[in-house]
């Protein structure tokens, strides 16, 4: 059976985002070893709007509200970057959305490792000037109000396993089981 056949059947013939049964084409979300279980099935719409974040329709992407609770681990990734791409782009409840989006360890580290990452993103340096990369745990060095949550996150406490922002002078990380955003000046990473 083709890779597409079998996408067809996981997915009844419809987008695996959008549930659009136009132009629909198969979708290799990188990095991919070219199986199915590293597919989706994508329309013209998503696919076109994947590949030139610049032409994004905000409203088509309220489709991830449903498609993002799909069990298909691929479909969970392309959900959590494009909730990603339009949190960056101020979107609230993209951000909600990926709040609520739980990906097992695997999934996540995969959601987050993307070919181009290096080219787009300058790195993101800790008070100290040392790079910090996805996974890192750091030690904030000053107490910081955390807006809108009503709390303060205390100098020394530690943030587990940090995820990275376009912003190189952001990066995000859980602080009382809140997922928030922290200034890297702020930061120091810990060996
Ligand atoms: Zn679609």
């Amino acid at each position: 059976m083709t890779i597409e056949k079998e996408l067809m059947q996981r997915s009844n013939s419809a987008c695996e985002l959008c549930s659009s049964t136009d132009n629909l084409s198969v979708f290799e979300v990188s990095p991919s070893n070219g199986s199915s279980e590293q597919a989706i099935l994508t329309c013209e719409a998503c696919n076109s709007q994947i590949n030139k974040p610049d032409s994004i329709n905000v409203n088509h992407w309220r489709c991830l509200n449903d498609s993002m609770w799909s069990q298909v681990p691929a479909v969970q990734v392309m959900a959590w970057r494009q909730l990603k791409q339009l949190s960056s782009m101020g979107e609230m409840w993209a951000q909600d959305l990926l709040d609520m989006l739980y990906l097992d360890e695997e999934t996540l580290t995969w959601a987050q490792t993307s070919d181009a990452d290096d080219d787009i993103y300058p790195p993101a340096k800790d008070s100290n000037g040392a790079t910090l990369n996805a996974g890192d745990n750091v030690t904030l060095i000053k107490d910081l109000d955390v807006k809108g949550a009503g709390f303060t996150a205390k100098r020394g406490t530690v943030v587990r396993g940090i995820s990275l922002t376009s912003n190189p002078d952001q990066i995000e990380g859980r602080v009382n089981g809140t997922r928030i955003v922290l200034l890297t000046k702020f930061l120091k990473k810990q060996n």
